[in-house]
């Protein structure tokens, strides 16, 4: 059996993490959960099966657009899809999270249906 398939949710709000986790779990996937940018490399590095990320952006000791530009930099990460899930949600906000490189930024509250679309759009297009 091939081994499952990690979504890495990376948001310093434990309550969007579960929440999250939760709406993913139900769809089949594994998740691995980071607390900020420092911890989502950690993760990110030590667990292969990640196939995905979802990041919040205004986190403490490294912010999401951080994180994102900093995986943006290496070979491998570059075709890893990326999806935003902030409360920023204005134009200013939207660029910048496309410009460091995330795939789709969506503002939260998210609906489940939604973020789920997106994340098989964005698996089925890349694999
Ligand atoms: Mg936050």
């Amino acid at each position: 059996m091939d081994a499952k398939k990690a979504i890495l949710i990376v948001d310093d709000s434990k309550t969007v993490r579960n929440l999250v986790s939760f709406v993913i779990k139900k769809a089949g996937f594994k998740v691995i959960t980071a607390e900020d940018g420092l911890d989502g490399l950690e993760k990110l590095y030590s667990n292969p099966e990640i196939v995905l990320i979802v990041s919040d952006v205004n986190m403490p000791r490294m912010d999401g657009l951080t994180f994102i530009k900093n995986i943006r930099e290496q070979e491998s990460f570059r075709d890893l899809p990326i999806i935003i899930l902030s409360t920023e949600g204005e134009e200013k906000d939207i660029q910048a999270g496309l410009e460091v490189g995330a795939d789709i930024y969506m503002v939260k509250p998210a609906q489940p249906n939604k973020l789920l679309k997106n994340i098989n759009m964005l698996l089925g297009k890349k694999k």
